[in-house]
């Protein structure tokens, strides 16, 4: 409605004996909680073209009560023009002094993992469904992933990866939607597309190197989720 035609809406209200409004308080369009309106969100992160953006975006946008607690923003790591990209869960205690993904124990035996299917970390993209630290390393609520996907969403598309390696079960349902349990979605590939990424991406699940350390058991699983990948990379020459 245009400006006159609200004005005039409004004297045929009050001339219609109208005097006042259902809300006990008018509408406040400066306050900051209406600047999370879905369209106005969607907006901004459409014009985001680079990690510098995001992280701004990151900082000043998603409203995630583990922002709070948090000591650092971690975003991601590694070499951005990378095919290849892993996500995890959450940064964990170093990684939130530090500011960098992987970097504590998990980190240290993802890098043997890398390094036994041949991959350098500045051979990969490497983030976290969550940029920030939840406290004492609980795992994430439903509501917390849903507010950090943008974030996330929008780092897949500035990345634009051929394949994707999804480090545990957090990783998995926020990507790939699906509540269904490691051992049911490993082995086999899956697809990842978006909104603003047509273009199917390949992603393979496997389970936390972090999981791993409390049960060896599962090693032999990862280490043949690993040859999948190590094919794969292999078979599209990245
Ligand atoms: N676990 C994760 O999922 N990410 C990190 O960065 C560290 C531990």
């Amino acid at each position: 409605m245009s400006q006159i035609s609200n004005i005039s809406y409004i004297k045929f209200l009050k001339n219609s004996g109208v005097s006042v409004f259902l809300q006990n308080k008018p509408n406040n369009f400066f306050d900051l909680k209406l600047n999370n309106k879905p369209s106005e969100i969607i907006k901004e992160i459409n014009s985001i073209n680079n990690i510098d953006e995001l992280k701004l975006f990151v900082k000043n946008s998603i409203k995630c009560q583990l922002k709070k607690s948090a000591e650092n923003t971690v975003i991601g790591d590694g070499n951005e023009k990378a095919k290849i990209m892993l996500i995890g869960e959450a940064p964990g205690a170093e990684e939130n002094k530090v500011g960098k993904p992987f970097i504590g124990a998990a980190g240290q035996l993802l890098n043997k993992m890398l390094d036994a299917i041949k991959l350098e970390r500045n051979d990969i993209y490497i983030t976290n469904i969550i940029p920030w630290r939840p406290p004492n390393n609980r795992t994430p609520t439903n509501e917390e992933i849903l507010e950090c996907l943008p974030y996330i969403q929008k780092l897949i598309e500035i990345i634009n990866p051929k394949l994707i390696l999804l480090l545990g079960s957090v990783a998995a349902k926020a990507i790939l939607n699906s509540n269904l349990t490691i051992s049911k979605l490993r082995s086999n590939w899956h697809e990842y597309s978006s909104i603003n990424h047509i273009d199917k991406i390949a992603c393979l699940v496997t389970y936390h190197p972090a999981f791993l350390l409390r049960s060896p058991n599962y090693k032999k699983s990862s280490w043949e989720d690993l040859k999948i990948f190590q094919k794969k990379i292999h078979d599209e020459n990245l």
